[in-house]
């Protein structure tokens, strides 16, 4: 079993790992060796990050943190919304497992955020109910943005909702998942928002709150050309 992190060594490791992905460099301990699986088989998990996710094809956790098996407790639902049962599957790694860090991470390009802008634009209800319910956690986000923005190109929508969405979606969890309350209060547990660039591997961390986090980085930094894109902007939440 590896050592339970604090939050910051957690959040550490997967600015680390997701850095490694875009160098195309690849961890020994993300092969899972039959040591490793009987490990965990027989001593029980001990995940050091909790991510709450989309579940995008192109956003494959693991592979973009270079973890292995064991190493993440992953929620992962269409437009990364919060739910009852996605607070319940937190509030277990968080209280159960003694999981430290949550990441609530959207990404670029998000299928569900574009339909929900869609439903907003064309006030049309979705062709599914149960698709309609998962927009309404959505459509919120897509108001705001359209509050604050007026009409602009689809695209510049489509980034900032992306990003507005996951700063919603934080909230909502910080709101209703009281229990996690008392252990955020004892710095013993954090809840980060994020999004995932599906262009260039990075994962840019809503670091607001936190100015003067520094990572422990063994490595060079990757030098992928500058994109332009809107979480380099994380505004107020
Ligand atoms: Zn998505």
């Amino acid at each position: 079993m590896h050592a339970q992190l604090n939050w910051q060594q957690s959040l550490s490791k997967l600015i680390e790992g997701n850095m490694r992905f875009r160098l195309g460099l690849r961890s020994v301990e993300s092969f899972a060796s039959s040591l490793r699986l009987r490990e965990l088989a027989e001593k029980g998990q001990n995940p050091s990050a909790i991510i709450l996710t989309c579940s995008d094809s192109r956003v494959p956790t693991e592979i973009l943190f270079d973890k292995g098996v064991g190493d993440l407790f992953v929620i992962r639902v269409a437009g990364n919304v919060i739910s009852n049962t996605a607070i319940a599957s937190i509030e277990y790694a968080a209280l159960v497992l003694q999981t430290p860090l949550c990441v609530v991470m959207g990404h670029t390009q998000c299928g569900a955020v574009r339909a929900a802008i869609s439903s907003v634009v064309e006030s049309s209800p979705a062709p599914t109910e149960n698709l309609d319910s998962l927009l309404r956690k959505i459509t919120p986000a897509v108001n705001e943005v359209f509050k604050a923005n007026g009409t602009t190109n689809e695209e510049t929508l489509l980034e900032r909702s992306v990003l507005t969405n996951v700063q919603h979606q934080v909230r909502r969890l910080k709101e209703r998942g009281q229990s996690l309350y008392s252990l955020t209060e004892n710095g013993k547990f954090r809840i980060v928002g994020a999004v995932y660039n599906l262009h260039d591997g990075e994962v840019n961390f809503d670091l607001k709150d936190i100015p003067n986090f520094k990572i422990d980085n063994q490595l060079p930094l990757p030098s992928f050309k500058e994109t332009p894109f809107i979480s380099k902007q994380w505004g107020p939440s």
